[in-house]
């Protein structure tokens, strides 16, 4: 998708926020230096490492490596997207974003795509209630769902054919093009376009803003797949989201519980016989993303899936999810061949109210599954090497202790034992960056071009003596932090190939190359903030690269850049003077 604000407003917003301030809210912060420092949120630790730099404007947790600026940050801990956190940090702002998002003549791209999914809503929304829903209706009714709570979650029809939809699309003022940009409506080549979904019920799915951004589609009779959602774009991600979130917030926060459930329909019956705190995945595994959201609004998530293998399998998945972003998982078992949704019906609320009281918390629960499965040694072994899996990551040290011995009384092995595998457990499950610095030492790809970096009098051989990551660590940490961008220019000039030791270093010399084009057209930012306005769109490893570097305290404000741009140049092209370790 393209591009969605200009730059210009992304470093505003930027600039005018005090991202102290934003961490603050999160987190207790203790000056420290010329900065603050605390214990990160991302991670479990017990002396702070997490720190923020209001000069620099970014932060930075020398643990786990998470790094960013505002932006990044507000992304990460609320489990938002990129515009979400724009439209967050706006608002105090008085920054008026919707009139950036404007393209052209036409709205931007995300309001556009709001407004064609709302259309898309109130179409199918008044088809299951017209007579061409009658089908889906009777369904729905037979299955026990009230018209009431229907229409409350805007369930909609989507009939086998494309024509009315597309009418009622072309109606509400949504064009082709724009029903087609949004996922709404599909075309193959020279064929003539048709609805995404047909002969499905429609569940719409909201952001917590309350706008819809995507849909879910059950299939009404014999077809496959039995449920289609909207695909992911730069506006809807699946496992970020949970189904029925923006209702039953509220209920969450003032219950402490949310109930999670795997169907659009398990969560339509929860929310009918009054469980209004429940939530579903859409149609995906429960990612930590959802997780994280779910944190946001209560410590406890009471797991409600199917009673089959493959939904106990997913309990145990969830749970361990959970754990990970310090949740506390409660797995309630259903009777063999229910689902919420059955359980339910006839109004038995009792029920499931009793299936949810007996619900086991993680350990007791994975300790029964072995039980019935035979309780043999092999078994119990899997089962407790799992759980010491999942403890290595709680981030509460005391709840990991509760655990620990926990799973000591329930396995019956003895605390010393238990604590000594959990240690190994812990360090497998340190970041995999600081265990791919340690095994940084393999020969590195053979330099593909750049006059710079052509191998000197050593050969291939003499590079398998130096790091070059850490020697190119350095040499972007001295670019980035030249603000007048000779730095850059230099290294742009000496090695126009790229050709470096890691994936980050690489995309870094391409984000700069497209800095050195900007800069040629007149653009005016400096190469650190060009490359941090760009960086939200790429993956996480390459911004916490890039956040590393930013935050090399070693380097002065002034220094000679260009020379020390040359001589880690020379020293990747394993000039003999500088690897005296050959
Ligand atoms: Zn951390």
């Amino acid at each position: 998708m393209a591009q969605i604000l200009p730059q210009d407003v992304v470093s505003r917003i930027k600039e005018e926020t005090d991202i102290v301030a934003v961490v603050r809210h999160y987190m207790t912060l203790a000056p420290s230096g010329s900065g603050f420092r605390g214990l990160c949120p991302f991670h479990r630790e017990k002396t702070p490492s997490f720190h923020v730099n209001p000069d620099r404007q970014i932060y930075k947790c020398f643990g786990c490596g998470e790094g960013g600026d505002v932006i990044s940050f507000l992304m990460k801990i609320e489990a938002i997207s990129f515009p979400e956190a724009l439209e967050t940090l706006a608002r105090p702002l008085d920054i008026d974003l919707a009139r950036y998002l404007r393209e052209d003549e036409s709205e931007g791209e995300r309001v556009a795509f709001h407004r064609a999914n709302e259309a898309a809503a109130t179409a199918w929304r008044e088809l299951l209630w017209s007579h061409e829903g009658r089908e889906a209706r009777r369904y729905l009714e037979g299955r026990g769902f009230a018209e009431e709570i229907l229409r409350r979650f805007d369930v909609g029809w989507a009939p086998a054919g494309s024509e009315g939809f597309l009418q009622a699309l072309r109606r509400a003022g949504v064009d082709e093009d724009l029903a087609r940009r949004s996922g709404l409506v599909r075309q193959q080549e020279q064929r003539a376009p048709f609805a995404y979904f047909r002969q499905r019920i429609i569940f719409p799915i909201k952001n917590i803003a309350q706008r819809i951004v995507g849909f879910g589609g059950r299939i009404l009779g014999q077809g496959e797949p039995k449920y289609l959602n909207s695909s992911d774009s730069a506006f809807f991600s699946k496992g970020k989201l949970l189904y029925g979130f923006a209702a039953s917030r509220i209920s969450i926060a003032r219950l402490k519980t949310a109930i999670l459930v795997e169907g659009y329909l398990d969560l339509l019956a929860l929310a009918q016989h009054g469980f209004g705190n429940a939530v579903a995945t859409c149609g995906t595994a429960f990612t930590s993303d959802q997780a994280r959201l779910l944190r946001r609004g209560s410590p406890t998530v009471l797991l409600l899936f199917d009673g089959d293998r493959a939904g106990l399998q997913a309990a145990v998945r969830a749970s361990h999810l959970a754990l990970t972003v310090g949740l506390e998982p409660r797995v309630a078992r259903l009777p063999a061949g229910e689902d919420p949704a059955s359980l339910l019906q006839g109004g038995n609320r009792q029920a499931l109210e009793s299936v949810l009281a007996e619900a086991r918390s993680y350990l007791p629960f994975l300790r029964e599954l072995v039980a019935e499965r035979g309780d043999d040694r092999r078994q119990k072994e899997r089962a407790l090497k799992r759980a010491l899996g999942s403890l290595a990551q709680v981030p509460d040290a005391i709840r990991q202790e509760y655990l620990l011995q926990e799973a000591s009384e329930l396995f019956a092995i003895g605390l010393p034992v238990l604590r000594s595998q959990l240690e190994r457990e812990m360090a497998a499950a340190r970041s995999p960056r600081e265990r791919r610095e340690e095994s940084a030492g393999s020969p590195p790809e053979p330099v593909k071009s750049g006059p710079g970096l052509q191998p000197g009098a050593g050969g291939l051989r003499s590079f398998t003596a130096i790091n070059r990551p850490a020697i190119e660590a350095d040499l972007f940490a001295h670019v980035l932090r030249d603000e007048s961008g000779r730095a850059a220019e230099l290294l742009l000039e000496e090695c126009a190939g790229g050709g470096f030791a890691t994936a980050e270093t690489n995309l870094l010399h391409q984000e700069l190359t497209a800095w050195g084009e900007a800069r040629a057209a007149g653009g005016g930012e400096s190469p650190a903030q060009y490359v941090q306005n760009r960086w939200h769109g790429r993956d996480e490893s390459y911004r916490r690269y890039v956040s590393d570097l930013l935050t090399k305290e070693v380097i002065p404000r002034q220094a000679d850049f260009a020379k020390v741009v040359r001589e880690c140049l020379h020293r990747l092209a394993g000039d003999p003077r500088r690897s005296s370790k050959d």
